[in-house]
């Protein structure tokens, strides 16, 4: 027997318990760090399975490692599961007009439940190949909370989890099967608070010194900093208090949440430094008091090549998930329900990505069949941030990303709900978990592969992990 037609016996053995448990955790649609039933489903079949358990990781209730364990125990390899959900998300399964279960209701938008559960599946395939086979090795499966909140993985690395991992795979539901080659960039969020003296806007003006004044000021003074910034960084906020509702009361208090986005922690960091000096600067014009508290930061995400390279050959094996022409269909109208300037967006990154000659046909069969080459970088950067770029610079990381909606479709949406439920989400969950599996057992079995992805992590990172967040700043469990 192949070592493909192995994985492929042990995930199709599992089929019902994980598409069961994507479906549980697709309908918990549990919100970051309040994952409870959700981790403990994960938890609960791990144990079952073998696994020691440890809840509760890095200060984070939700968060958990597994790991089984044969013989020398090494190599020992990862792999990441993310289960938390979206606000407002709530969407009908497999249903291409939005129609929520309950509106307002949080929904699984970026499919996590189909990664935790795609993940697990793998998981579970690599310890039984390392009883078949009588290998020795360590498999840990990492129940990663909250990606959607402040994170865990950065923690979890701070906290050194991840130190004596050979390697680390993982997967992100997509509409795209490839390794991923672009990176994502670093992020760094923090509350401004401002402090300032109430009084009678008409009677006594003069005594009071306004907070939301200073909320403002802060912001116009971001907005001119935008334009002496580099291309690729972001800075976002949004208003949590602007100091009450009654335009006759100087507000005495205002709450402004920042987040700055760059390719490099040390960009990040230096153009979040210099929003801290618009505060300031923004205080000292109003006479008020300002404090900031840094919330989050995750770390730039890093390609590793040499493991680029090797999981698309495991990908091109195992090969695309295998759609049918229901499934064809079902894409076809969730790919129709966006708006025609949305729509119009998609068709042009179809076109640009599969060539304008395809765009017909895969406009009326639009999911991904293919496997996509792996070119070496300089890669790209993508304005997205994510937790796994913290893992990727503590030990060698790849993620995959591996279809389960249709082609273009746009993250973060009800459309990404309700096809996580669905039997694209289903084909693709199962198919990520037979390449996660099979990346795992052959890189396992490579130790020149192994030396070769640790010598490119230290070119790239340095080869030791800092976390971007303060030592002090702690998971903001709770209270995000
Ligand atoms: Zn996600």
């Amino acid at each position: 027997m192949t070592d493909l037609e192995f994985i492929e016996q042990s995930v199709a053995r599992r089929e019902a318990t994980i598409l069961d448990a994507n479906d549980k955790i697709w309908s918990y649609a549990e919100l970051p760090y309040e994952e409870y039933k959700s981790s403990a489903l994960l938890c609960d079949i791990l144990e079952k399975e073998g696994f020691a358990v440890e809840k509760g990781v890095a200060h984070i209730p939700t968060a958990f490692t597994a790991r089984y364990s044969r013989g020398t125990g090494h190599p020992v390899m990862g792999i990441l599961g993310e289960f938390d959900a979206l606000a407002a998300l709530s969407q009908q399964a497999a249903t291409p007009s939005k129609s929520p279960i309950i509106s307002g209701a949080p929904g699984h938008g970026c499919g996590h439940s189909c990664l935790g559960t795609g993940a697990l599946a793998a998981a579970l395939t690599v310890r039984d190949y390392l009883d078949a086979y009588e290998k020795d090795g360590a498999i840990i499966y990492y129940g990663c909370a909250a990606e959607e909140g402040a994170g865990a993985k950065q923690f979890m690395a701070r906290d050194g989890l991840f130190d004596g991992v050979d390697f680390v795979y993982t997967w992100h539901p997509a509409s795209r099967n490839e390794a991923q080659q672009h990176c994502s960039v670093a992020i760094m969020g923090a509350n401004f608070e401002f402090f300032g003296r109430s009084a009678h806007a008409g009677g006594s003006p003069h005594l009071g010194r306004s907070a939301l004044d200073a909320a403002e000021l802060m912001s116009v003074g971001v907005n001119y900093l935008r334009e002496h910034m580099i291309d690729q960084a972001r800075v976002h906020y949004a208003y949590v208090d602007a100091g009450g509702t009654s335009p006759n009361v100087v507000q005495d208090h205002s709450l402004i949440k920042y987040e700055v986005r760059a390719p490099k922690v040390h960009q990040m960091k230096e153009l979040f430094e210099r929003v801290v000096k618009v505060a300031r600067g923004a205080a000292m014009m109003t006479e008020t008091e300002m404090k900031y508290e840094i919330t989050m930061a995750f770390s730039d995400y890093v390609s590793n090549d040499v493991l680029g390279r090797f999981a698309t050959q495991c990908m091109m094996e195992v090969g695309a998930p295998r759609w049918d022409d229901d499934d064809y269909a079902l894409a076809k109208a969730f790919l129709e329900s966006y708006d025609p300037v949305t729509l119009d967006a998609i068709k042009a990154e179809i076109a640009s990505k599969y060539g304008a000659e395809r765009l017909d046909t895969l406009l009326a069969k639009p999911l991904d069949a293919e496997i996509h080459p792996y070119k070496d970088g300089p890669h790209p950067y993508e304005s997205g941030s994510t937790d796994v770029g913290d893992v990727g610079y503590a030990v060698p990381t790849l993620n995959l990303n591996v279809a389960t909606c249709c082609l273009g479709n746009v993250g973060h949406t009800w459309q990404m709900t309700a096809q996580s439920c669905s039997s694209l989400g289903h084909k693709g969950l199962l198919t990520a978990a037979k390449m996660l599996a099979l990346c795992t057992v052959r890189t396992m079995q490579s130790p020149e592969t192994i030396a070769a992805a640790w010598e490119e992590f230290r070119a790239k990172t340095g080869g030791v992990y800092h976390c971007p967040l303060p030592d002090d700043v702690m998971p903001p469990v709770g209270r995000y």
